[in-house]
């Protein structure tokens, strides 16, 4: 076995705020209290080291889509988000018919139970027409609590989050059946009132998928979700930060008024990311990809992103501005307590899995461990 490390000398980001020149400890896989007597040190002077990112809503990567993919595929896509520091990832599924959602749930339940990803998330088909995105409209439908329930036993425990529009016939009832099995109810690409998002959460909804994007924007006299969702402390609000899916002052202010123990940033990539510009499928929908920006070739609407979180972190501290140890929460605590894995990943605490980013001055990427490996070898000598 490897001798224990000791990671010396950077900016650590705990819970409990920034240390400088904290000590942290690897032993194996996991994170160690106190250090064993065969121990390497390695300096990470100069360097912030950070908990390993963890996104909820991540469609695909390095070619590969989730959706789609063969097991190969799909792996690789995880792989692509680890080279940027994502240790953990849920699937993130596109509109499909029920059938092949059903198979796709097979497939991904087995990847999720070798540990390679965290869970599945359904998005779609249960959403709105009138904020469709780039679903497929002809095979959208209401959410009826059965056909639910059928997605999720197809996941085998593995189901995280159904993205669904509340507002729709049997919304809330779907609502509480996820709550009653313990998966996330996100609301989302939805046409809902303020009244009718605040009776979803109400329900038991507990999570705004990609908040201000696929929902009505806020208005003076008709707030809308946004509202809705921004003010209630039952909800964390999923952000996009590429600069493309928001506007840097809307992402400040959804940032500021939920505050950090509220927000998830997510990638909500699709297959481009990590990979390139040029044609893809993002369901059976085509999208063309130029300068990083994905849209749909038939009506030109936003179609995920091509982002890795290590962008997003970078974005986050350097031109929003947002302060370190809150982005660290965004990216890391939030999405691991919801996904139900805050006892694994999530923070550098002792008994966690040594998963870690190490991070330039500049907020660059550095170096990224997973359960004790490196997946990118920061060679600091
Ligand atoms: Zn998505």
């Amino acid at each position: 076995m490897a001798p224990s490390k000791v990671f010396a000398g950077a900016r650590v980001v705990l819970p409990t705020g920034i240390v400088d020149g904290g000590r942290v400890i690897i032993d194996g896989a996991r994170i160690a209290g106190s250090a064993p007597t065969e121990t390497e040190t390695v300096d990470l002077s100069g360097h912030w080291l950070v908990p390993g990112f963890v996104d909820m809503h991540n469609h695909g990567g390095g070619g590969a889509s989730f959706t789609s993919g063969t097991v190969e595929e799909v792996l690789q896509g995880v792989h692509t988000h680890r080279l940027h520091g994502t240790t953990t990832v849920v699937a993130s599924t596109v509109t499909g018919d029920m059938h092949g959602l059903a198979e796709r749930a097979g497939l991904l339940s087995e990847l999720a139970e070798q540990g390679d990803i965290a869970g599945i998330h359904f998005e779609g088909p249960f959403i709105s027409p009138c904020r469709k995105g780039a679903h497929s409209e002809e095979l959208l439908r209401d959410p009826d609590p059965a056909e639910v329930r059928k997605l999720i036993d197809a996941a085998r425990g593995r189901a995280k989050m159904v993205t669904l529009a509340t507002e729709l016939p049997g919304g809330i009832d779907s609502v509480r059946l996820l709550a009653e099995h313990g998966v996330i109810a996100a609301i989302g690409h939805t046409d809902a009132t303020y009244e009718q998002t605040q009776e979803a959460i109400d329900a038991g909804a507990t999570v705004a998928t990609h908040l201000f994007n696929a929902m009505p924007a806020l208005g003076h006299r008709a707030p809308g979700p946004i509202a809705a969702l921004l003010e209630d402390e039952r909800i964390t609000v999923e952000l996009i930060n590429d600069g493309t899916h928001l506007h840097p002052a809307s992402l400040q202010l959804a940032f500021h008024h939920a505050g950090a123990d509220r927000v998830a940033f997510i990638t909500d990539a699709m297959d481009a990311a990590g990979f390139g510009d040029g044609r893809y499928m993002l369901g059976p929908l085509e999208v063309e990809v130029a300068d990083g920006v994905a849209r749909l070739v038939e009506g030109g609407s936003i179609a995920g992103s091509t982002l890795t979180l290590d962008r997003a972190f970078q974005r986050a501290v350097t031109v929003d501005r947002l302060p370190v140890e809150g982005v660290v929460a965004a990216l890391s605590a939030n999405p691991a307590r919801l996904l139900g894995v805050y006892d694994k990943v999530g923070s550098l605490e002792p008994g966690k899995d040594a998963d870690l980013v190490v991070l330039d001055a500049d907020f660059g990427l550095k170096g990224v461990m997973r359960k004790g490996e490196w997946v990118v070898d920061p060679q600091l000598g």
